[in-house]
């Protein structure tokens, strides 16, 4: 089973990827975590994006793509995979359309979050990730039980994202309804489009996912 997860910037697309992963035993694939793998690592990719991605604009759909390919050859998305942050514009998804299409499988479900933008602000504006495991927390609705020390591992290091600042995710937003909503109709066109109240608890949202994904 291979699915597309869409929403906004904020809208839980990672967090419910991450669940989905273990539930469903499928692979997680975000291009915002390559992408920011590559900036880490000082690649060309990386270096292109870096400020495409702290102005809060998309990086040019053939530097994505031909990523995303690269990473659907890998073994373990043979198993099936979540599509998070991939595809954000008309030409990525016909290009993934053509892809797929050559590797003879197909993507089964493509499944929306909605959020209104006003909740959007402040949920990716107090988000942070522990800088040893990973774990999302956010200042407001998911700080740590002890405060600067990780639930998880104990670790007292915290990353937060560089586009997550106020004025950036006001780019994000407007890249999102300008560039990426129009998937919608395009996959509602082909019957795939499904969405789920992204406002919702976030155990309910996983719960509702599920069902779509078992029915
Ligand atoms: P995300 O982690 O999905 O919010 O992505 C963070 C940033 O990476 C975005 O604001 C874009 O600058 C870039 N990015 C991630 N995925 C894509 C994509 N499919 N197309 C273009 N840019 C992307």
């Amino acid at each position: 089973m291979n699915l597309i997860l869409m929403g906004p910037p904020g809208a839980g697309k990672g967090t419910q990827a991450k669940r989905l992963e273990e539930a469903f035993g499928l692979v997680q694939i975000s291009t915002g975590d390559m992408l920011r793998a590559e900036v880490k690592a000082g690649t060309p990719i990386g270096l292109q994006a870096k400020a495409i991605m702290e102005r809060g604009d998309l990086v040019p759909d053939a530097i994505i793509t031909a990523m995303l390919a690269n990473r659907v050859d890998q073994p373990d998305a043979a198993r099936g995979f979540i599509l998070d942050g991939f595809p954000r514009t008309v030409p990525q998804a016909e290009s993934l359309d053509a892809m797929l299409k050559e590797k003879g499988i197909q993507i089964d479900h493509v499944i929306e979050l909605k959020v209104d933008d006003a909740a959007l602000v402040e949920r990716i504006s107090g988000r942070f990730t522990c800088a040893k495991c990973g774990e999302g927390y956010h200042d407001t609705f998911k700080p740590t039980k002890q405060p600067g020390v990780c639930d998880a591992c104990g670790s007292t290091e915290f990353t937060r994202r560089a586009d997550d600042k106020a004025e950036t995710v006001a780019a994000r937003l407007a890249a999102y309804h300008r560039q990426t909503a129009p998937l919608l109709p395009f996959y509602g066109a082909q019957g795939k489009l499904k969405a789920v109240d992204g406002m919702a608890e976030m155990d309910q949202v996983t719960g509702e996912l599920s069902a779509l994904l078992r029915s």
